[in-house]
């Protein structure tokens, strides 16, 4: 992790201290998160297998309240908010079954959202968690926005799309790797991850995210 997005997260807690706040996810003022909200965000692991062979656990549905403070994390920088979201994470990592030797990898943000916000978002939760987290993936090329994409389009949009540090790589052979990312969605990209990491020879036993879409908007392609 840079200096420059330690800088960055720690003026951003500051600065959350000093400005008024309305809770990230019901609006009530001068609360970053009020109790109500703090409870929806209690974990609840789920487990959704990819087609690709991946099992995903996941901490909490991507709806209401969790939704709502997954996007003022990264839409709005409130990165005070990893804090609760790291906590709900960390129960999807351990559903995950982690043993001591795994590695947990984050999927990178795109250079496009890594400009606009300044931060990566999974390295950030996965610290929040309590974990050490090794940077192994890199974007190889640019990619669309997945939002408003259907289930092919996202799939395609993300094909080939990220590699893995070459480097660092060789020395996480025969250890458990774990892939990381905010929000499951249609598992694309975590699909992408997956086989990018396994093309490399390394061992990818499962995935863990904060949020998964409920299974009734994979239904619909969302
Ligand atoms: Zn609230």
């Amino acid at each position: 992790m840079s200096i420059l997005s330690v800088v960055s997260e720690s003026l951003a807690d500051a600065l959350a201290l000093l400005l008024p706040v309305e809770c990230a996810g019901c609006d009530t003022e001068d609360q970053a998160l009020c109790a109500g909200c703090r409870g929806a965000l209690v974990p609840r692991p789920t487990r959704r297998l990819l087609d690709g062979g991946v099992e995903v656990h996941s901490a909490l549905a991507f709806e209401g309240v969790a939704a709502r403070v997954i996007r003022c994390l990264k839409e709005d920088g409130r990165t005070g908010l990893a804090t609760p979201l790291g906590s709900a994470l960390r129960a999807a990592v351990l559903a995950a079954g982690v043993t001591e030797d795994a590695v947990l990898v984050p999927v990178p943000s795109s250079r496009a959202a890594m400009r606009r916000r300044g931060f990566a978002v999974a390295p950030l939760l996965i610290r929040r968690a309590g974990f050490r987290g090794v940077t192994l993936l890199a974007p190889a090329r640019a990619t669309a926005d997945q939002r408003g994409l259907d289930r092919d389009a996202r799939a395609r949009n993300v094909a080939g799309s990220l590699r893995v540090r070459m480097g660092r790589a060789a020395r996480m052979r025969d250890r458990p790797i774990v892939i990381v990312d905010d929000v499951l969605t249609t598992g694309a990209t975590l699909l992408e991850a997956a086989r990018a990491l396994r093309t490399a020879g390394l061992v990818v036993t499962g995935a863990a995210t904060v949020a998964a879409t409920p299974r009734r908007s994979s239904a619909t392609h969302r």
